[in-house]
């Protein structure tokens, strides 16, 4: 069955230890938010944690640093002290302690430095509570030694402004703005991490306005897009103002979505050229865009699955499509579910623009119609729903790279409704065409 937070608490307060709830549950319970996995932090070391509930309800899951998981659920830390940091990175050791105030001290921010006790009762020495109600970012002690303890707590800082809505207090901004080269050290699968939180954050708009130099300490490929004037009539703002709020125009619960659109221009500013009349175009820019888009995501470790929908997305997004017949020919290129995936892209986009852009919008709504129809009814866009096959093409005297070629030319002909979809029709074209 599964044991309660209070069952833990309680548990370990009867063997004589202190227990509280801390970090992300405590200030979410505060704020009314959604709670979705709790800490627990004690007085007690491992071993008594261990002997509390017995071996069989333990993970080991961070002895190094005093955490155990219990009940497969909760992770309970002793109380520590962090020792001396290396490369802005990990303490290279933890002294562990008996003081619930030592143990709030060495925590990121205010909100985040607020413990709870099972009958609800509230220790906040470093003021999380009024920064809740002020609705602020602040780090707990001195935010230079903060961060040079551990430079991840500078994207953490941005990242919980994006997702609670927070603003970020002076100082503590002061210091992200001078200290957040220090990124460098962060190992890639923490950054990215970070990086999903915060695109998908209720506030990321103006978080990643405000702390663009946070952005391009970890992507420096950024660095162009921010400021890069489009000057064409579609446009209002500039490349990385209108990435920002196209990925934000997609619902927060779509990540992937928000990934793809958060890296969907990155190639313009290198496919810049204006023509004589000064207007811009970004010619190739899908391309250009999707190869960066690979490279920066296999350097920051996202999974192949993830990288493989953004780039397919990213390269064909600025392609127009037209009509059935074009919608039909992008399901053959990448897929069904990708091209649904593609338009939904597409009108998010859109809203990054000028307002009379979005008009089009209803244009793709059809477009999609069309979709669900080609697929319910099951109208060829692929060379397995050709009338004919491969050994028909050998059997009308085809051989080799022919083959491909006709079947590929077949397609393309149904697809555009120049030829029915029935084997005769499509052999005698066979016949004609390649004098098989
Ligand atoms: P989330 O809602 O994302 O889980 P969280 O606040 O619970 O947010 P965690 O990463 O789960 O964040 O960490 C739990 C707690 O551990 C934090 O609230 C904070 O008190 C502390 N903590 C985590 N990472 C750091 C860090 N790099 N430096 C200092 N304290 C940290
Ligand atoms: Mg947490």
């Amino acid at each position: 069955m599964k044991k309660s937070c209070e069952e833990v608490l309680s548990r370990l307060e009867s063997a004589g230890y202190e227990a509280y709830m801390v970090g992300g549950c405590v200030r979410d319970r505060i704020m009314g938010r959604n709670v979705h996995d709790i800490d627990i932090t004690t007085s007690a070391h491992p071993e008594e944690v261990t002997a509390v509930f017995g071996e069989e309800n333990i993970i080991p899951t961070g002895i190094k640093h005093g955490t155990v998981t219990v009940y497969r659920e909760y992770e309970v830390t002793t109380y520590r002290i962090d020792g001396s940091y290396k490369d802005s990175r990990r303490p290279e050791s933890v002294t562990f302690t008996r003081s619930l105030e030592e143990d709030l001290s060495r925590r990121d921010f205010t909100v985040n430095a607020i413990a709870m006790d099972i009958r609800g009762g509230i220790t906040d020495p470093f003021g999380g509570r009024e920064d809740i109600s002020r609705r602020l970012i602040r780090c707990v002690g001195e935010p230079e030694k903060r961060f040079s303890e551990d430079a991840l707590r500078i994207l953490r800082a941005v990242r919980f402004a994006s997702q609670l809505g927070f603003g970020i207090e002076e100082s503590t901004a002061a210091a992200i703005h001078s200290m957040c080269g220090l990124l460098r050290n962060i190992s890639h699968e923490r950054v990215s991490e970070e990086l999903d939180k915060l695109i998908c954050g209720e506030n990321c708009v103006q978080v990643l306005l405000d702390f663009s130099d946070v952005i391009t300490a970890v992507i420096p490929e950024f660095q162009p897009s921010i400021g890069f004037e489009q000057r064409t009539p579609y446009h209002r703002y500039d490349v990385w103002e209108h990435t920002v709020r196209a990925m934000a125009s997609a619902p927060a619960e779509d990540m992937a979505l928000r990934r793809t659109l958060f890296f969907h221009d990155i190639g313009k500013p290198a496919c810049a050229t204006y023509d004589e009349t000064g207007r811009g175009h970004f010619k190739g820019h899908d391309k250009v865009g999707a190869e960066m888009t690979g490279e920066i995501m296999k350097r920051l470790r996202w999974d192949n699955h993830t990288i493989d929908e953004a780039v397919t997305l990213i390269s064909v997004h600025s392609e127009k499509l037209k009509t059935r017949a074009d919608v039909k020919r992008m399901m053959s290129r990448i897929g069904d579910e990708m091209f649904f995936r593609l338009m939904e892209m597409k009108k998010c986009d859109n809203l990054g623009k000028n307002e009379f852009v979005a008009e089009e919008n209803t244009f793709f709504d059809s477009l999609i119609a069309d979709g669900h129809e080609i697929v319910e009814k099951d109208e060829c866009r692929s060379l397995q729903g050709l009338a004919v096959s491969g050994r028909d093409m050998i059997a009308a005297g085809l051989s080799g790279e022919y083959i491909g070629t006709a079947l590929d030319t077949l397609l393309e002909q149904v697809i555009y409704g120049a030829l029915p979809n029935e084997k005769n029709a499509l052999m005698d074209y066979i016949r004609g065409t390649f004098n098989a």
